[in-house]
């Protein structure tokens, strides 16, 4: 399929709440804790004009650490297979977790081109905390926030770049 999108992150992060943002539609449900299993969502919107289709990789199921980096390489991978681009979300509240660096270790072992969002930037000093996410060895982040939609554009500029 062309002009895929794939949002992957470990829970929490705020994947949903971005994807509902760009698709504009309550079809992805934001959960308000981390834990649950949920299917994956597809939506499409355009940017500039450029038309794309979004996966929402958001299912994850309650269990062991085992079960858990189980299930991100699970998503991690079918996003690489299904999409064109990546966006890589993570949160510049908490900064950079373990599970972070796992999906930032498997991410670096593949072609597409991936995206660090570094989302909750809702103000200015947590868009400076973004550049901590740079350690990660995925390039600069795009601070965003999906909640009030800061960012965003910056961030889909570069992203239809690629298609
Ligand atoms: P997901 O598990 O990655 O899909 O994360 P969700 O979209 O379900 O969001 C997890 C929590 O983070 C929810 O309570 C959201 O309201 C909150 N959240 C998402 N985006 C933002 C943001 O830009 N700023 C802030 N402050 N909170 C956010
Ligand atoms: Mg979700």
């Amino acid at each position: 399929m062309s002009n895929m999108v794939a949002i992957v992150g470990r829970p929490n992060v705020g994947k949903s709440t971005f994807f509902n943002r760009l698709v504009g539609t309550r079809d992805a449900i934001v959960d308000e804790f981390s834990g649950v299993t949920r299917d994956r969502h597809y939506g499409k919107t355009e940017w500039i004009g450029k038309e794309f289709s979004i996966i929402d990789t958001g299912g994850y199921v309650t269990g062991s650490d085992d079960v858990f980096e189980d299930e991100i390489r699970k998503q991690v991978q079918l996003a690489v297979e299904e999409a064109d681009v990546i966006m890589f979300v993570v949160d510049t509240m908490t900064g950079i977790t373990d599970m972070d660096n796992d999906v930032a270790n498997l991410l670096r072992k593949q072609d597409r081109p991936v995206f660090v969002v570094a989302n909750k930037a809702d103000t200015n000093e947590r868009k400076m905390d973004a550049s901590e996410f740079y350690a990660m060895g995925l390039g600069e982040p795009y601070p965003i926030s999906a909640m009030n939609g800061s960012g965003t554009g910056d961030l889909l500029d570069e992203v239809v770049a690629k298609f």
